[in-house]
């Protein structure tokens, strides 16, 4: 199963409510997606989103948790770099946290590309960290 194999659809009442569900590509529309959970009114207009197939990266502060109280000891600043598909699914994180321009290097090779081209680019050098 692919990235591409969902998609998003938007629907809007007739009392302008909004919501939407993910469902698969092509699969029909149950009575339950066009329904207003607010008013129960029928859904008026519908708008697809198919996502890219891009990776989505993050950066993530390392410094959620300290080991004791007291000032910013300043030497704190390490992150992790997530790298997941457009359904949130994680295809890797760095293995220890690493700095800010690690983690930027790392996010500026893999960002724009496709899962299988963003893999490779990761393996390719990842860095260890500390
Ligand atoms: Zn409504």
């Amino acid at each position: 199963m692919t990235a591409s194999t969902f998609e998003r659809r938007r629907y809007r009442c007739d009392s302008s409510h909004l919501w939407s569900v993910r469902v698969l590509i092509g699969s029909a529309e149950p009575e339950e997606h066009t329904s207003c959970r607010i008013c129960g009114g029928e859904a008026i207009t519908m708008r697809r989103e198919v996502p890219t197939d891009r990776v989505v990266l993050s950066v993530e502060s390392a410094e959620q948790v300290r080991d004791r109280p007291g000032p910013d000891p300043g030497d704190l600043r390490k992150f992790y770099v997530v790298m997941s598909d457009v359904n949130g699914r994680e295809l890797r994180r760095t293995a220890h946290h690493i700095d800010l321009d690690a983690a930027l290097e790392l996010v500026r090779r893999c960002a724009g590309k496709e899962p299988v081209a963003a893999l490779a680019e990761w393996d390719r050098d990842a860095p260890r960290g500390r």
